[in-house]
């Protein structure tokens, strides 16, 4: 694998070059076999909340942070580790207007969920950002991968009736013990979500903790169970 200069490629229409090296493809592929050979896959991990290496060998059994305080959503999922180049593939999309990307992403997140055995969700809900911040970005990456994820396993997506009520500081910019505190309450869902499962979709999963609130918010509105399915988990 090359150098990536992702600022410098566009995804156009297929066939193209390959994202990470600018190899020729065929058509319905961005990157190529031998740099997706090279892509940050999971290896063991909490399957409560797709923690890393935690507990290493012992499946199906949650690691020592989720049996100290379990989270809100059932499970989680995540089709990368948060580690090159899916970190630089999530900070293009997120940072620098790359919407393209969430095509690539959204693509391996709903291929590795076509891989489990996970009983069926009826409705994708996007971690949703507050309006200030929806303003200067322009767009949510966590919709527009959501888009490509409820296309993909023919599932609704519901971005209206979960809001982010409170503007929070960037859960990266804070100490592991704020982070919590941070985001709690920050959501509002509405009873909409009664009696549903739901599948919470986010770009990268760090601490949990957004993820955990929005759940929270979620069951106290009546959904019946909440997991997450992120791109990467850090
Ligand atoms: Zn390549
Ligand atoms: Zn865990």
């Amino acid at each position: 694998m090359v150098n990536i200069r992702l600022k410098d490629i566009h995804l156009g229409p297929w066939p193209g070059s390959c994202l990470l090296c600018a190899a020729r493809l065929n058509a319905g592929k961005d990157i190529c076999a031998a740099c997706e050979l090279s892509l940050p896959r999971p290896e063991w991990a909490c399957p409560r909340c797709a923690a890393h290496g935690a507990v290493a060998e012992v499946q199906d059994v949650a690691c020592g942070e989720c049996q100290k305080q379990p989270p809100a959503y059932s499970l989680t999922r995540a089709a990368f580790r948060y580690a090159a180049p899916v970190d630089k593939l999530i900070h293009n999309l997120k940072y620098h207007g790359r919407l393209e990307l969430s095509r690539v992403l959204g693509g391996y997140l709903a291929e590795y969920l076509k891989t489990l055995n996970d009983p069926v969700a009826d409705v994708i809900v996007p971690v949703p950002l507050h309006s200030s911040r929806l303003r200067d970005r322009g767009y949510n990456q966590s919709l527009e991968i959501a888009r490509f994820v409820a296309k993909a396993l023919h599932l609704p997506i519901n971005w209206k009736d979960a809001q982010r009520i409170r503007a929070t500081a960037p859960q990266t910019e804070l100490p592991r013990d704020l982070r919590r505190k941070n985001v709690r309450g920050a959501f509002r869902t509405d009873e909409t979500f009664a009696n549903l499962r739901i599948a919470i979709i986010d770009d990268v999963m760090t601490s949990g903790h957004t993820a955990n609130a929005l759940a929270e918010s979620l069951l106290q509105s009546g959904a019946l169970e909440v997991r997450v399915w992120v791109v990467a988990r850090a």
